[in-house]
Parts: structure tokens; C-alpha cells; sequence
């Protein structure tokens, strides 16, 4: 006879909302265990009883083969009373007790849902709602833990008898699946379109289909919040949107409907395929095909196109079935929201704020509760470089490498998101947006609050910016009730973010690079071009790029002639009326300009990297003017890449700790005089930054064989990769971004760890 025993089994991490109970039901069953599984604060609790072998193979396969979205983070057994019985349960009461569970993040529609959403047969034929325990919407939809469906905006509809019976059944792929549903009890489509008659259903999306056929634009609602869509092949559609959302030529997205017909208009390789078609579905940035059917103003002078896979049944509905009218197979899919703010996710707003922006509203009654924009990925040697973490990322954990008090991070003030941290984890907030806009600081109390809630986090401690005027760090002031508000520079923050994610514990220094357009310096200057010895606990700055005059703060920012003509000043070369930049600036602002650079009025040092590329870009002659953030950077490196530099290195001068850009300008003013192609410039001003990066860090070497690479720049991915390649040639361990974009996006994880290393 063989010996029986039981286990009581506490599983921690994203065991909610992930189909993790259904599987260890389906285990235990598979294994003749008996027992039960319930959720509770601090994940899932198995009890699980039978042969000893076969609960040590039950204990294997939890560990080893969790379902795909589950995270499990630990497993802790202890061995309990055998109680007997046969035949095992799933407990629907949640105890509350200590610790806390993980909230799944919305997941992209699965495979077995996409073949009923097209299968005739099925009872969900075309039900554009269709999901199961492995996809659908979570974080969006979940106010409060323990996951069940009276805590998600499902609540409001109630299960008809066959999703009644198919949630209850263990052997279901919907057994317990929250937000499951069908045509008859789930939420409806309505469209609404000025001057016509409100349509529900079938008609409501025949509706939205024939609006995006003739051209129009149609606002539709998401996953975290409303789109406006629009067809991408189609010029005049894509200028009159971007006409009306104020877009100046910041890049729109394109929805595809499959993997096939984004190699038709991008350059796919295997990682991006991967990326692109898993469940998380971002925006992932891709190299566009020449002569590709995309529309010029979908990304105007762009190299890149974002791309993303059709990721809910709407939206494949959208596309149509075999038997629908044809209609656009390439949509423009950008957030529906007017500039920078924060996207509508509400449905009465949506109909107020996007009223002269769509031309018809594609709407469901399936409430959204907070709204989460698309997440944008770069894919780089075959990895994930994240640009936005946003939807189907947040708010998934990330370890930490040290243990922390329950801390808030603020995060910076443009891209910006928060995070708390508790013991090993911190979470990250969905993307919030840039903290100018009033609106955003609302979105940023709600966003607050829904991470605790769903985090259980009750912070002892605010972290924030130095920059006495960010918007986060005036909030962290405001809000702090008494709590410590520790501040943290910019690029510290941005290196310690980086050193968080590949698992430094602080005990460590690396030499980091952080550059980026503008973070707050302690001596008031505007940093950007940072080499800095750093751990958590602070940071030495070994390097910089020599200060040049930003004159006038955002005007310069945004007319890159500027930045050329304050580099050319700085560097003692005169304003000749040949180069470009001095060309494009009008000769009254010329003489304001040189009257603020001769007195200093208006003007702060800087040290921004950022501004550098800007300032080459326009004496490269590609753009003088610019109308989102880092387009003369991005049109730079678009026209540079895959470009051979030739023997002609740019090479900067570097004095002590300063680093002197003038020998780098005096070259690439020689080049364009002597009609050298912008391209060729391009080339070899990228080659110059990642050989000044191997040189300083071989020059440092002594200091650390660690090198970290942040900041918005880095971004690049041509800069990124010569970087990369000439460290790793010297020898050296360089570490980048995997988790949180190197822009402002990740800083809030930095800042907890610095925050907490006083
Ligand atoms: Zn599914
Ligand atoms: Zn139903």
C-alpha cells in the first residue's frame, strides 16, 4: 500500500485570470489527487491529497508547466491532515489573508477563440466579445482583487444558461473565465454617426465597416480606450485625420489583420514575428518596404512603420470575414484623443471630445475602467527594446534585486509612468502621457489609485524627480500627506533603471551613458549627455558633453536650426549663409538669437545629447523645423541606416571630463560643402557617438568593465547597435533596456531603487 498524504500548496504571482485554477483542477484530475483550489489576497491555495508520488509529480508540474500566462513566482508546501475523499473542487469563496495575488494584463484574443469568432457552428460565430481563461480583457476591466467577475465591469451582465454552465465546468475552456460571454448575455455594439439612426449589432458594425470603406474616420473602443481608425491606404483619409487630430507628422500605427499582411508592407524577421503575433500584441516598430500600399502621411520621411496584429474580435470583425463586403485591410489605429491627451475610454466622453475628430462612433456597452494605451516595441537583436510599456504589459511584475519598503515612484514629466514596490516586486503603471496637460494630472490620480488597488501597496515613502518643476514631483509634494518625498536626478534614475532590471544589486558601480533631450542637473543646467559612475546610492559624474546655450527652452527644441546655430556659436564657427540651419533662420530671429547667445538672456546651459542630433540634423540639411519630439534625430538615423561611412570618421574632442562636439561640426560642415549625401553625414555622425561611448568607457575601464546604456537616445537603433557592437568587441558586460523603454518611461523604476538607497 502506498503511502497517502496532503499538501496544502500557496502559489504566488499572476495566478488570476490566467486559467490557473482550471489547470490545477485538470492536473489534479489527470493525477487521481483529490482536494480543492481557491483563490485568495496573495495568489491561489491548493489543497491536494492522494498517492505521495503522485502529489510530488502534481508539486513538478504546477512549477514546471503553469498555463502560458500564468507567472509563478513561489510555491510554498506544507504538509497538512489527509481528510480523504474523492474528486476535487474549485472553491469560489475568497479568505482574505496576508501577502497579495498578481492582476493579469489584458491579453490578446487566442487561437481557439479566433476559430469560433469564424466557425459558423459556433455558438459565438461573430460574437465580437469572444474570450476565454487564456485571453481577453483583464487589467482594463478589474477594479479590485481577488479577480472574480463581481469585481470587473462584467458584473453588469448576467451569465446566460449555456456560459453559466460552460463557467461552472471544469473541463471548459471557459471554466471561470470572468469575463465570459455570448451573443445572447454579453455586452452589444451600437454605432452612432451624426444625422443617422443609432444601429445595434450586425448593422452597428456594417455601419462602422462602410465608414472606414468610403474613407471616413471612425472612432472605435478598445481594449484600454477608444481608437480613431481609419484606411492607411487611403491619402486623403489618413491627411484629413491627421489634420484633425493636430498631428503635425508624428507617425500613426497600422492595424493588420494578420502576420501575412504586415510582411506585405514591413520587413518581418522571426523575433518581431514572434512579438508581433504574441499575446501582448504592441505596436511593434518595423522597417517599412519601399513602394509599400501604406499611405506617404501614415508616417511621413519615417523609416520605421508601427505595426500591430488585429487583437480583439472587434477588430477582426472589423477586417471582416470571408463573407463580409471587402473592405480596408490596412487601418490607421491611433489613440482617440485630441494632441497629448490622455485617450477616451469613456464612452459619453468619447462622444464629447472626439465629436470633430470621427465621423462615426463604433461603441459597446462593456464598461472600460482604466484606460491603457498601446505599448510600442523595437525589436533588436531578437530582443525586446520597449518604447511604450503599456497594454498587455502593465501590471505585470518586475523583480526586483533588492527588497524594498512599500514605495511610489513618480516617475519624470513627459511618456510618464509610476510604480510602486513592495518587498522583491514593483509594478509599473500603464503609460500615462506627458504631465503638461491637465487632463493627464487627473488620469494620474485615478491611475494611482487603481495601482494600489490592485497592487495592495500602501507606500511609506514618495520618490520623484529632482526637477523642482515636473509636474510628477509637485504632485508627489501635494500628495504626500506627511510621508518622505525623497528626489532623485534624472539620469541617475535612468542608469539605476537599467541596473534594476538586469539584477543589480547596487554593490556594484557600472559607467553609464544616459542620454537624452533634457533632465534637471544639480546645477541647474539642463543635462543630457551623461557618463556617470553610478550604483543606487549615487553617482559620480565622470563625463559630459560641453554646455552649449539652450536659447529660449522649447523653441529651440522645436526649430533644430537653433540648436545648430547655438552649437555652431559655442564651437567659435561663424553663421555662414550656406549652411542650411543659418539658411531656414529668419534674419530677425537671427539677431535675437545671436543677442541671447553674446548675453546669456533666456538662455541655459545644456549638456543634451538630444540637441546634438537635432543640431546635426539640420546642418546635415534633413530638418531644420520639427513637429514631435526627436523627428530630426529619427529622420537622421532613418536616412543612415544600412549606409557605409567610408573611411571618414567624425571624432569628437574630449578635454578632461569634457566631452567637445566642435571637431565633429567642423566635419560635417566640411561634408556638406564638399556635397558629401546627408545620408553619408548621417552615417558617420552615428559612428562618431558609439565610438566616443568605446572610447570613454576604455578610457573608464578602471572604474568598472559594466556598461549601461539609457536615455531616450538610445532609442536609436542604429546608435544602439554600433554601441553594442564596439563594447562588446573592448570586452565589456553592457547592459540596455529589456523591461522599461530608456526614455522617461522607465525612470520611475530607477527611482525606487536610488529613493531607497539614502
Ligand atoms: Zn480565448
Ligand atoms: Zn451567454
Amino acid at each position: 500500500m502506498t503511502s497517502r498524504r496532503r499538501l496544502r500548496v500557496c502559489v504566488q504571482g499572476v495566478v488570476q485570470g490566467v486559467g490557473f485554477r482550471p489547470f490545477v483542477y485538470t492536473t489534479a484530475a489527470a493525477l487521481g489527487l483529490s482536494g480543492c483550489v481557491r483563490n485568495d489576497d496573495s495568489g491561489a491555495v491548493i489543497e491536494v491529497e492522494g498517492d505521495a508520488a503522485a502529489v510530488d509529480d502534481f508539486l513538478h508540474r504546477v512549477r514546471d508547466g503553469p498555463p502560458p500566462l500564468a507567472v509563478v513566482e513561489s510555491i510554498a508546501a506544507e504538509e497538512i491532515p489527509a481528510l480523504g475523499g474523492t474528486g476535487f473542487t474549485i472553491a469560489d469563496t475568497s479568505r482574505s489573508g496576508v501577502g497579495r495575488t498578481l492582476a493579469s494584463p489584458d491579453v490578446a484574443m487566442c487561437a481557439d477563440c479566433a476559430a469560433e469568432l469564424r466557425n459558423r457552428a459556433d455558438r459565438r460565430y461573430r460574437h465580437p466579445f469572444v474570450n476565454c481563461t487564456n485571453c481577453g480583457p483583464r487589467f482594463t476591466i478589474i477594479g479590485s482583487l481577488p479577480y472574480d467577475r463581481a469585481t470587473t465591469t462584467m458584473a453588469a451582465f448576467e451569465m446566460c444558461a449555456d456560459c453559466a454552465r460552460e463557467y461552472a465546468d471544469p473541463a471548459d475552456r471557459r471554466f471561470h473565465a470572468q469575463p465570459v460571454c455570448c451573443p445572447q448575455c454579453g455586452p452589444t455594439l451600437s454605432y452612432v454617426a451624426p444625422g443617422r439612426d443609432i444601429s445595434h449589432r450586425e448593422d452597428a458594425l456594417r455601419g462602422a465597416r462602410t465608414l472606414l470603406r468610403d474613407g471616413g474616420v471612425l472612432a472605435v473602443k478598445g481594449i484600454g480606450g477608444y481608437h480613431l481608425a481609419c484606411d492607411a491606404r487611403n491619402e486623403a483619409a489618413v491627411a484629413e485625420l491627421r489634420r484633425r487630430k493636430r498631428r503635425g507628422d508624428k507617425p500613426f500605427a497600422v492595424m493588420v489583420p494578420d502576420i501575412a499582411a504586415a510582411r506585405r508592407i514591413t520587413v518581418v524577421d522571426g523575433p518581431a514575428e514572434a512579438v508581433l503575433g504574441g499575446p501582448q500584441r504592441p505596436i511593434v516598430l518595423l522597417p517599412r518596404l519601399a513602394d509599400s500600399e501604406v499611405a506617404d502621411c501614415v508616417a511621413p520621411r519615417n523609416p520605421d512603420l508601427g505595426i500591430m496584429v488585429a487583437y480583439t474580435p472587434l477588430h477582426v470583425l472589423l477586417f471582416g470575414l470571408e463573407d463580409d463586403e471587402p473592405g480596408p485591410n490596412l487601418l490607421v489605429m491611433t489613440s482617440g484623443n485630441l494632441g497629448g491627451e490622455p485617450i477616451c475610454y469613456d464612452d459619453g466622453d468619447a462622444l464629447a471630445r472626439l465629436a470633430e475628430l470621427a465621423d462615426g462612433w463604433l461603441l459597446h456597452d462593456r464598461a472600460i475602467l482604466v484606460p491603457c494605451d498601446d505599448s510600442v516595441i523595437r525589436v533588436l537583436d531578437g530582443a525586446e527594446l520597449p518604447i511604450r510599456r503599456s497594454r498587455g504589459y502593465a501590471p505585470l511584475p518586475v523583480a526586483l534585486p533588492v527588497p524594498l519598503p512599500p514605495t511610489l515612484a513618480v516617475g519624470a514629466d513627459l511618456k510618464n509612468t509610476m510604480a510602486v514596490a513592495d518587498g522583491r516586486y514593483a509594478w509599473l503603471s500603464q503609460h500615462i502621457g506627458d504631465m503638461d496637460d491637465l487632463a493627464t494630472l487627473s488620469a494620474f490620480d485615478s491611475t494611482q489609485a487603481h495601482l494600489r488597488a490592485l497592487t495592495g501597496v500602501d507606500p511609506v515613502l514618495l520618490v520623484a524627480d529632482a526637477h523642482p518643476m515636473y509636474r510628477s514631483t509637485g504632485w508627489a509634494q501635494r500628495n504626500a500627506h506627511g510621508l518622505p518625498v525623497r528626489t532623485v536626478q534624472h539620469h541617475h534614475a535612468h542608469i539605476a533603471a537599467v541596473m534594476a532590471e538586469h539584477g543589480y544589486d547596487g554593490s556594484q558601480q557600472v559607467i553609464g551613458f544616459a542620454f537624452d533631450g533634457t533632465g534637471y542637473g544639480p546645477d541647474a543646467a539642463v543635462w543630457g549627455g551623461e557618463v556617470l559612475l553610478a550604483n543606487y546610492k549615487g553617482y559620480q559624474r565622470l563625463a559630459r558633453l560641453k554646455y552649449v546655450p539652450l536659447a529660449g527652452g522649447d523653441v529651440s527644441v522645436l526649430r533644430p536650426y537653433r540648436m545648430a546655430l547655438a552649437h555652431l556659436w559655442a564651437a567659435g564657427i561663424a553663421w555662414d549663409g550656406d549652411l542650411a540651419p543659418v539658411a531656414a533662420c529668419p534674419p530677425d530671429e537671427r539677431t535675437v538669437l545671436a543677442h541671447q547667445l553674446e548675453t546669456g538672456l533666456g538662455c541655459a546651459p545644456t549638456s543634451s545629447m538630444g540637441r546634438l542630433f537635432d543640431a546635426v540634423s539640420a546642418l546635415a540639411g534633413v530638418r531644420q523645423v520639427v513637429a514631435y519630439e526627436a523627428q530630426a534625430a529619427i529622420e537622421l538615423e532613418g536616412l543612415s541606416r544600412g549606409v557605409d561611412c567610408g573611411v571618414t570618421a567624425y571624432a569628437f574632442g574630449v578635454d578632461e571630463d569634457v566631452i567637445d562636439p566642435a571637431p565633429v561640426l567642423t566635419a560635417v560642415i566640411a561634408d556638406a560643402r564638399a556635397g558629401v549625401r546627408e545620408a553619408v553625414i548621417g552615417a558617420r555622425f552615428h559612428r562618431a557617438v558609439a565610438d566616443l561611448v568605446v572610447g570613454l568607457a576604455g578610457k573608464l575601464a578602471d572604474s568598472s568593465r559594466t556598461v549601461a546604456l539609457s536615455g531616450g537616445v538610445f532609442q536609436n537603433a542604429l546608435l544602439l547597435r554600433l554601441a553594442l557592437e564596439g563594447l562588446r568587441d573592448k570586452g565589456f558586460h553592457v547592459i540596455t533596456h529589456r523591461i522599461v523603454p530608456p526614455n522617461d518611461g522607465g525612470i520611475a523604476l530607477g527611482q525606487l531603487l536610488v529613493g531607497n538607497s539614502g
